[in-house]
């Protein structure tokens, strides 16, 4: 892991924010993850577009613009050695890789949540082993556990902002693996699942890909935005539409969407089968679909 703070690159041991800092008292900051192929990073332009909307919907003036944040992401990224051991358990596409977390807070202040306190941002990228699913859950498909969080709550912070008030979502997951699942679906105010945790959710209904609307109150994901965009390349239908709990118990094929997941295939919904139970064939064409473009844009 190699951790670089406000431009200069720091062992991970050496790199702390204040304890005044806005990101660690209130959530008061905002993030990207972005991921490697052949420790190339992967849709990176999509990422700084959707940091800046990010910074933008909370009146937060980042510390680094898009040209400087991608060129200290390049930085952090040319700093790290190679994996000396990679995971056997990670899909072979998956080994050696690297995540890019971007965090830009707004940095410390005098207590008090008033956002005029915040005397300087800062900005940091922490470089870190790819942590994806292993080759074993890509084959057999995940357990998904669905979780009433309300996203539209009363002064919730826009879904669509990717932002460090996660707790929501923290305990959503909490919930989930209690339950035995790998990942927590979010159940929205009119009670249709908006998205994962950490992901987007796909259903296959009679045959055509259906995922939330990003109305619904979502996250915009880049590896979403993707997926829609080979579905309609190879010619599947798709379309955005709510999906209910029980249009996801029914569905012939389910999957979550996410940087570091890429396409997951899910195969049990609140500890009963679902998706038929097994990886089915959209989820399989749509795969190697992401895995051929993944593959073309690490120069492969
Ligand atoms: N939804 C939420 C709430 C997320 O936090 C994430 C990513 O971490 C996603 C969806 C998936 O977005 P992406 O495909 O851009 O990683």
């Amino acid at each position: 892991t190699v951790v670089n703070l406000d431009g200069k690159l720091v062992p991970p041991a050496k790199a702390t924010i204040s304890v005044f800092d806005r990101g660690f008292l209130y959530g008061d900051s905002v993030y990207e993850v972005v991921r490697t192929y052949r420790r190339r990073p992967f849709e990176l332009d999509a990422h700084l577009a959707r940091l800046a909307r990010s910074a933008g919907r909370l009146g937060l003036e980042p510390a680094w613009d898009a040209p400087r944040t991608r060129r200290e992401l390049l930085a952090t990224l040319a700093a790290v050695p190679p994996e000396a051991d990679p995971d056997p358990e990670a899909a072979p596409w998956n080994q050696g890789q690297l995540s890019l977390r971007v965090i830009m807070t707004r940095g410390a202040g005098e207590l008090g949540l008033d956002p005029a306190l915040a005397v300087e941002p800062r900005a940091l990228v922490i470089a870190s082993p790819l942590r994806a699913p292993p080759l074993a859950a890509y084959r057999a498909g995940v357990g998904c556990r669905i979780v009433g969080v309300r996203h539209e709550a009363p002064g919730a912070v826009d879904p669509g902002a990717k932002t460090g008030a996660h707790l929501a979502n923290v305990l959503a997951v909490r919930e989930a693996r209690a339950s035995g699942a790998h990942e927590a679906l979010l159940l929205g105010a009119g009670g249709q699942v908006t998205e994962g945790a950490s992901s987007n959710v796909f259903a296959v209904r009679a045959g055509a890909l259906v995922t939330p609307p990003l109305g619904a109150g979502i996250l915009a994901g880049v590896t979403r935005a993707l997926v829609l965009e080979l579905a309609r390349e190879a010619g599947l239908p798709a379309r955005e539409a709510p999906l209910l709990p029980a249009d996801l118990a029914g569905a012939e094929e389910l999957f979550l969407t996410s940087t570091a997941r890429e396409i997951l295939p899910v195969t049990s919904l609140d500890g009963r089968p679902a998706g038929g139970g097994r990886v089915g064939p959209v989820t399989t064409r749509l795969g190697a679909l992401f895995r051929a473009r993944a593959d073309r844009a690490a120069g492969g």
